[in-house]
């Protein structure tokens, strides 16, 4: 269908000639990283573009979960989504947390909140919910049920720079909020990732916390670890907000493109965007329903014989991999929403560099050209 493959996403990268000039300064500065100036001002860049009061920079988002669950002393039980990155639960795991599968809601593809209550133990000190795709979660009853139990609240929000919700940014909610700059994310910085804060003197345990603990040269607070965004990264993130609102509105028309073409295809559905959301169309899934003429896998693999690199997020589901699916909420019954979803789902190319013509090719496979 096409000369060249169409992938997933396409990192975004600004023209090369305007990161010189950030090279230069590091290059004449020799400073790399440790606190620098561009780590400084990206942080600060940051807080303003996404409208949050606290942001401490991560070398990648995967650190920057494991340390959130450090900087609140998260322990023994947590309840989390199965439809996620390996890295929501594997993050659990690394502070010898217990995973708690619940269910998703199908018409979000987030935890269900109707669900959470039956999943909380005397054991259960927190929730860590994923805004999937970018959608919110449904901050407002996890933060009641989070109250009435006394649990914290960590979103994993690597989907979701950017995301507005009733007029604030979606960030704000839970106690702290993850995010993740890798290549393949809405807003990249090669790998890179962050923590939203609260407050100060969170942000302070925090940045504490990703530089082995050192509150001054002699002075260790805490078991820190090594999770330092460096200079070229940050350099490399200020230049990117310049492109940002330009990448996420080019985002936006391609997704405008691929659900006009194809609302109307008998057994493709799609996720619809929630009243009050601000969205980022960081990825554009479609869920292969029985009435449509070939499986998911089928379609999947014609699409990749013709070019075009669908990608099934998620599937398999956290919950079916070796080291969790022993666990007693790894059990199907429990799951059914989210089996159904990972065996439905594929993730069409959505990224700024993707063409009109791509994208119709694309929805025209999928309408049925390829029969
Ligand atoms: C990308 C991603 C992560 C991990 O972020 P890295 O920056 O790649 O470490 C975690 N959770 C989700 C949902 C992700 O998509």
């Amino acid at each position: 269908m096409s000369d060249k493959p169409i992938y997933v996403t396409e990192p975004y990268l600004p023209p090369l000639e305007e990161f010189i000039p950030y090279l230069e300064q590091i290059w004449e500065s020799k400073r790399l990283t440790n606190n620098g100036p561009f780590h400084k001002q990206l942080e600060d860049a940051l807080c303003e573009y996404l409208g949050v009061e606290h942001l401490a920079l991560f070398a990648n988002g995967t650190i920057a979960l494991v340390t959130a669950l450090q900087t609140l002393r998260i322990s023994g039980e947590v309840i989390t989504t199965p439809y996620s990155f390996v890295a929501t639960a594997h993050s659990l795991v690394w502070n010898n947390i217990k995973p708690v599968f619940v269910d998703i809601d199908p018409e979000t593809c987030n935890l269900d909140p109707d669900k959470i209550e039956a999943a909380i133990t005397p054991q259960t000190t927190a929730i860590l919910p994923v805004h999937c795709y970018g959608n919110p979660c449904a901050v407002e009853r996890i933060e009641q049920i989070a109250d009435t139990y006394g649990l914290k609240v960590i979103y994993d929000a690597a989907h979701a720079f950017g995301v507005g919700y009733k007029g604030e940014s979606l960030l704000k909610h839970g106690d702290l909020s993850v995010l993740s700059f890798h290549a393949t994310k809405v807003f990249n910085t090669f790998e890179g990732g962050a923590i939203v804060c609260p407050d100060a003197k969170t942000k302070q345990r925090v940045d504490y916390l990703k530089n082995f603990g050192f509150a001054d040269e002699v002075t260790v607070t805490a078991t820190g670890i090594n999770g330092k965004m460096n200079e070229f990264q940050a350099a490399l993130g200020l230049l990117q907000l310049k492109h940002v609102d330009k990448a996420i509105e080019r985002r936006k028309e391609i997704d405008a493109r691929y659900r006009q073409a194809l609302c109307d295809v008998k057994g493709i559905t799609l996720l619809s965007q929630q009243n009050g959301t601000v969205g980022n169309y960081a990825y554009f899934p479609i869920f292969v329903e029985d009435d449509y003429p070939t499986s998911r896998d089928e379609l999947y693999g014609k699409m990749k014989a013709a070019g075009v690199y669908g990608r099934r997020y998620f599937y398999p589901l956290i919950s079916d991999m070796p080291m969790y699916r022993g666990l007693p909420s790894a059990a199907d019954y429990n799951l059914k929403s989210a089996r159904q979803a990972a065996e439905q789902v594929i993730c069409l190319p959505i990224y700024p560099g993707l063409g009109d013509e791509q994208i119709d090719a694309v929805a025209l496979f999928i309408a049925g050209a390829h029969q």
